[in-house]
């Protein structure tokens, strides 16, 4: 599928193809207001090249960068945050409370991420993480507003996928930053007029009561975009937001049926897989089933992973 690296989205609001496994797996958003800018979401190490070239077609300097605002700590949203903070020395890195001491010491990340992919995959997905100097971290609060310019960004916590995991309000396009909160919906997902959602559950702190209400809280702004991280926007988000919550509740639904099973990640994995494949033949029949089994097989196998844990800790 072909994916421009950079997106014009109006309201000096460009999307970044990340460079996370495939075209179109991942981005990152240039928020540019003035001579100010804010990146949000940081990808992995290897997309700090793509930021710099789009900084530099905007005839943006480095010292434009104030802020870099990853979502939360999980590494392809947060992974870039050092390297990034050493380009760009004027910047300040914002993140959750609970996110602030991986940053200043990945470490722990680090050796989290590896135990799940191993030594040779995480140095291809996430390259090198850099630690960030804390005298330069911002640990936002809730409800904490940022000034870009004279732009408010609204930071407002929204645990569900992970504790530590925030959401950005743009007053000026009424949008949010939505990171993983608000679902997945790659290109692939665009079925014909509508655009399918899927929510992610990936482990370790999935929390289906937690999602809902800040998808709520999100949705409670009236917003006229969401700016997915899994990716690039999607408009007019009530269409979807029924759909992606829905599936939160199918989803715990069909962990705690399988609560017993001696196999239960194996099982939930399947029974995630078919109940989406059978909402998307729903809203549309001639959907590719066989590709779109493809491009959403990590995400599957990650979710039930996720629901898997969460299942332990009930
Ligand atoms: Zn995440």
């Amino acid at each position: 599928m072909n994916v421009s690296p950079v997106e014009n989205l109006g309201y000096g609001i460009y999307c970044i193809d990340a460079r996370y496994i495939s075209p179109g797996m991942a981005c990152c958003y240039l928020l540019v207001e003035g001579d100010e800018v804010a990146i949000i979401e940081t990808g992995t190490a290897y997309t700090a090249e793509a930021i710099a070239e789009a900084l530099a077609d905007l005839n943006l300097t480095a010292d434009a960068v104030r802020y870099i605002i990853p979502t939360h700590v999980h590494l392809d949203h947060a992974g870039g945050a050092g390297v990034l903070m050493q380009r760009y020395t004027g910047a300040k890195l914002v993140i959750h409370p609970r996110g602030a001491r991986h940053m200043i010491d990945p470490s722990k990340l680090i050796a989290g991420t590896k135990a799940v992919y191993g030594e040779k995959k995480f140095a291809e997905l996430y390259g090198e993480i850099l630690p960030v100097p804390e005298a330069r971290v911002i640990v936002a609060e809730d409800g904490e507003v940022l000034d870009l310019g004279g732009r408010p960004l609204d930071i407002r916590h929204t645990p569900g996928h992970a504790e530590h995991h925030f959401c950005v309000w743009d007053r000026q396009s009424r949008g949010w930053f939505t990171g993983d909160t608000f679902g997945l919906s790659y290109r692939e997902l665009v079925l014909g007029d509508k655009r399918f959602i899927i929510p992610t559950t990936s482990p370790v702190q999935f929390d289906p009561d937690k999602l809902l209400s800040s998808i709520e809280l999100m949705m409670g702004t009236h917003p006229q975009r969401m700016y997915l991280t899994h990716y690039s926007v999607l408009e007019q988000p009530e269409r979807v937001a029924e759909l992606l919550c829905e599936q939160i509740e199918d989803y715990r639904r069909i962990a705690l049926s399988l609560k017993h099973e001696p196999d239960r990640q194996q099982l939930i994995l399947r029974e995630v897989e078919e109940m989406t494949l059978a909402r998307i033949k729903a809203m549309q029949p001639e959907a590719d089933l066989p590709a779109l089994r493809k491009v959403l097989a990590l995400d599957f196998k990650l979710n039930a992973q996720g629901l898997d844990v969460w299942l332990t800790q009930q």
